[in-house]
């Protein structure tokens, strides 16, 4: 078993991760991190996963996982974006952010709704290899809230190829197209890699 310390305080996301990343990487256990909180001061995505990935494998001396992710939306040039989780102020209050964007969108013509999640995944090495890889999910930013499965935006997002929110279509369809999904599928070659050279 090669062990990999997931860089959130969150039991609920590393099961989540285990769950998912245990089936498409055998040899591979999940561990939840326990140490210091890292400053998210990146500016993207990107940076945000890569300063929690390096701050976890510094402390455990694990290779470690880091997630960041957020929602785009075109005609906001990307914003909310790393904001996300408190575009409605501090307390991060999921129904607040999104009452917030929908506002803020109120004036946008259908066709002009565009929007995407993102999920970007910072893999980093005790020995310093660096691996960075995002998943998206398009689609259009909904006018109104629709649907009660999910968390944060899924109320108000209609991904590509649906009329429904992802709040409507449930866990089979965003487990299966998800941003976080295609982030997972793209950083398993890598965490194979991984496994294979400890053999
Ligand atoms: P993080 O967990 O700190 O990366 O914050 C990401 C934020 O982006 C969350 O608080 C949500 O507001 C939003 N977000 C990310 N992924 C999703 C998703 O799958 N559904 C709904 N909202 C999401």
């Amino acid at each position: 078993m090669v062990r990999v310390v997931l860089a959130t305080h969150n039991q609920h996301k590393a099961a989540e991760f285990q769950q998912i990343l245990g089936d498409a990487v055998p040899g591979l256990e999940i561990v939840a991190y326990d140490g210091p909180e890292p400053v998210e001061d990146g500016v993207t995505f990107e940076q945000n996963a890569l300063i929690k990935a390096r701050v976890a494998t510094q402390h455990t001396g694990l290779p470690a996982l880091a997630d960041d992710s957020g929602i785009c939306v075109d005609a906001m040039g990307g914003a909310p974006g790393i904001f996300s989780a408190r575009w409605a102020g501090s307390h991060g209050d999921a129904e607040a952010n999104l009452r917030l964007l929908l506002d803020q969108l109120s004036d946008l013509p259908v066709g002009t709704r565009g929007a995407h999640f993102t999920a970007t995944l910072a893999l980093v090495t005790p020995e310093g290899e660096e691996t960075v890889v995002q998943g998206i999910w398009p689609g259009r930013i909904a006018r109104t809230a629709r649907g009660s499965h999910g968390h944060g935006y899924d109320p108000i997002f209609v991904p590509e190829g649906h009329e429904s929110t992802a709040a409507e279509l449930g866990p089979a369809v965003k487990n299966a197209e998800s941003h976080r999904a295609r982030a997972f599928a793209a950083i398993a070659p890598a965490l194979n890699t991984l496994v294979a050279r400890s053999r």
